[in-house]
């Protein structure tokens, strides 16, 4: 039994389990979502033949890494743990806002309805002419 520096939280019971059981799945539950970003990546990469890092990727981390430092902070209690997952969602957070930024300007073409780079001039599919951004 652990300390519980942080109230009821480390002693349980927690949604009727004891609180040794509920921070054990959220401990695997962490370990099993950060592990499986590297599976999505790895797909990802082996259906377009070439290094990819799919959206899903960064969501995986981001969950992966709040567990992991909800579990730290709240049962491990250990500045070590604490300190590895404290700053980790920054970088994750960040690659979503840009990718996200990026979906959201990509461009639609006209004539068949294929999504583009917001760089793209021409439609990679048929080939039309694409829109030019309006500049402020
Ligand atoms: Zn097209």
């Amino acid at each position: 039994m652990h300390t519980d520096t942080f109230g009821i939280l480390a002693a349980g019971p927690i949604l009727g389990l004891p609180g040794e059981t509920f921070w054990t799945a959220v401990g695997w539950l962490a370990n099993v979502t950060f592990t499986s970003r590297f599976l999505v990546q790895w797909y990802a990469t082996e259906k377009r033949k070439q290094v990819t890092v799919p959206a899903l990727f960064w969501w995986l981390s981001l969950v992966g890494a709040l567990l992991f430092l909800f579990y730290a902070v709240y049962y491990d209690q250990h500045h070590v743990i604490i300190f590895a997952y404290a700053f980790t969602p920054i970088p994750y957070i960040r690659n979503l806002m840009i990718h996200y930024r990026h979906v959201n300007a990509e461009k639609t073409c006209a004539q068949c309805g294929e999504k583009s780079s917001p760089k793209a001039n021409y439609c990679p599919k048929c080939g039309s002419q694409l829109p030019v951004p309006v500049s402020n």
